[in-house]
């Protein structure tokens, strides 16, 4: 049975950049306006000699008022119920942020394996609060840059790895 992996985290934090930088096309809508993808896009990614479905959800969208939108919420769940491996993306140059915490507290209850990808580091030097998203509650953390195309290796060897 071929994997899935889904790309979740809340708005802004480059799921879309990611999901077409490792699709290597331009599928998913990437905007400077949070909230633009709206659907689950779906797309093949090789990696070695694995294959895999990827997903990018979009889904854990939350609006001013920090609260989810239930039908965006739904596509999320529906995502990180099909995933076999989750991709919990945050930004490394805004820091930990309370919602943040609100898409931690949905992918801790799909007891699917989870990776802290923290994007937006486009260069070899790790922001200095870096370490404050293992608040999180996650063990596995790679820094990448979606725009630089840096880490990714390391981090597509994990994921298959936990196939
Ligand atoms: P999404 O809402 O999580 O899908 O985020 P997008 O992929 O639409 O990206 C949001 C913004 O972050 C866009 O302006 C991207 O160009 C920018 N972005 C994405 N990845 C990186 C990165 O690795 N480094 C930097 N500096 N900006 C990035
Ligand atoms: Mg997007």
């Amino acid at each position: 049975m071929k994997k899935t992996v889904a790309i979740v985290g809340r708005p802004n934090v480059g799921k879309s950049t990611l999901f077409n930088r490792l699709v290597g096309e331009r599928i998913s809508i990437v905007e400077d306006t949070p909230g633009v993808t709206r659907d689950r896009i779906f797309a093949d990614v090789s990696w070695l000699n694995y294959s895999f479905t990827l997903i990018d959800t979009g889904g854990i969208e939350t609006d001013t008022d920090n609260l989810i939108p239930e039908m965006m919420r739904k596509q999320a769940q529906i995502a990180i119920d099909m995933a076999d491996v989750i991709m919990f993306v945050v930004d490394g140059k805004a820091g930990l942020v309370p919602q943040d915490f609100e898409v931690a507290d949905l992918l801790r209850k799909s007891k699917k394996p989870v990776i802290v990808i923290v994007n937006k580091v486009d260069n070899s030097r790790l922001p200095d609060d870096y370490y404050d998203f293992y608040q999180l509650g996650f063990d596995n953390m790679y820094a990448i840059s979606s725009t630089q195309g840096l880490g990714l290796g390391d981090m597509l060897d994990e994921i298959v790895a936990l196939f």
